[in-house]
């Protein structure tokens, strides 16, 4: 089974966590915060706190811009469940904003009416979460314009998208939002093992992730809330944090691949570029780039034009699977799997988003994907498609 995506492994990230294993430290050592700041200088972004998951990443991004009970926070159905999860965890509710038919991100028409509307009743959001699908940034600039009228923050979900860009700009900058959020988990673009990681330029935001991700407990004197006494063993808990710490096993993991970050998808793109040759023929819609955006091609992600294929979605996905080509489908909206419909969500609610849903399927894209796989890819679906 040629897998949808899988991590590329050199002898030197292998070392690199070996060096880790005969080190002083497993956690808490050197290797994340230089992990951070690799990540931080690659992305021109201020501060950085690595955690153990993009999860929890977000769920401490949501935390730090005070999201709780009575808050609503909107995000995109066409994402991984994590990136709605983050504001239940927080007490908050979540709705979801209807995706644009090119990129498939969250359109920023549908979001601009649901603000105009939400404005009228009461009940804007206080937190948007635009999720880069693929690894192409959504339109932030009009997104950071809508959060200056309507008065909300800004979390990116990049968890797609470390080494793209923006207008020209690495994404994770923080120039249109407030807190960016990266995933290294294998199928993702570098990998720590498991890990996320949040980005910021606001010092407070910065304070309250780094306290939020250890248990709320510092051991600064500045940041105490009761004057300190001199023993050196003291700190103080003054928050309700986590254990959401990063390894330093994982660190190094993700310091090894950030070396290899922009060759990576540089080859993603050359593997794009060759599925647009070679499919031009077949009735799908390869997927669009929009000028503004080099994206980092964590997914290839086909749209059948199913009035031209006399076959269903499912035919077509289960003839390619049958063939060893481990398709994926990215993604189930959100709101339509069972712990969001018993929210009160019903199928109908976006409807861009669940046509979308009928039609796409997720090819394999990893950067040691070969010629010859590329072409047994495309000699499955087109038999799946003819037959
Ligand atoms: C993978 C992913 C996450 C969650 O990442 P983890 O590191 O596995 O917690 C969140 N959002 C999106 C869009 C993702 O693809």
């Amino acid at each position: 089974m040629i897998p949808y995506g899988r991590q590329t492994i050199s002898e030197a990230d292998i070392q690199a966590v070996a060096d880790v294993l005969r080190s002083d430290f497993l956690t808490q050592g050197p290797a994340v915060p230089g992990f951070e700041n690799s990540v931080m200088n690659y992305c021109g972004a201020q501060y950085a706190f690595a955690v153990n998951s993009a999860t929890s990443a977000l769920h401490i991004a949501c935390l730090a811009l005070g999201v709780g009970k009575g808050d609503s926070v909107w995000t995109t159905p066409i994402t991984f469940v994590a990136s709605a999860n983050c504001a239940l965890y927080c007490g908050a509710s979540v709705d979801f904003v209807d995706i644009d038919p090119h990129t498939y991100n969250m359109s920023v028409e549908c979001l601009a009416d649901k603000l105009a509307q939400a404005e009228k009743n009461g009940c804007l959001p206080k937190v948007v979460i635009p999720v880069h699908l693929c690894g192409q940034s959504c339109d932030m600039e009009a997104i950071h314009r809508l959060s200056k009228q309507y008065g909300f923050k800004i979390i990116e979900d990049a968890s797609h998208a470390i080494g793209g860009k923006y207008r020209g700009e690495i994404i994770g900058n923080g120039r249109y939002s407030d807190i960016t959020v990266f995933s290294f988990h294998p199928v993702k673009i570098i990998t720590a093992g498991e890990g996320g990681m949040a980005l910021t330029n606001d010092a407070q935001l910065a304070k309250r992730m780094k306290l939020l991700r250890s248990h709320g407990i510092s051991s600064d004197a500045a940041d105490m809330v009761l004057r300190p006494p001199e023993q050196l063993w003291y700190y103080q808990q003054i928050d309700l944090g986590f254990n959401y710490r990063m390894t330093d096993i994982h660190a190094a993991l993700g310091l090894s691949q950030m070396q290899r970050l922009d060759e990576f998808v540089t080859l993603r793109h050359a593997l794009a570029l060759r599925y647009d040759e070679i499919l031009s023929d077949l009735p799908i819609v390869i997927p669009w780039q929009h000028p503004d955006n080099y994206s980092s091609f964590h997914l290839y992600i086909i749209r059948l034009k199913l009035e031209h294929i006399g076959k269903t979605h499912r035919d077509v996905f289960e003839a390619l699977r049958a063939q060893g080509i481990g398709v994926n489908l990215h993604y189930i909206p959100v709101y339509l799997q069972p712990y969001y419909q018993q929210l009160g969500f019903k199928p109908g609610y976006c409807p861009e988003a669940e046509q979308y849903y009928a039609e796409i399927i997720s090819l394999p894209m990893f950067p040691a994907l070969t010629a010859d796989e590329q072409d047994q890819v495309v000699n499955a679906l087109r038999r799946a498609i003819s037959v």
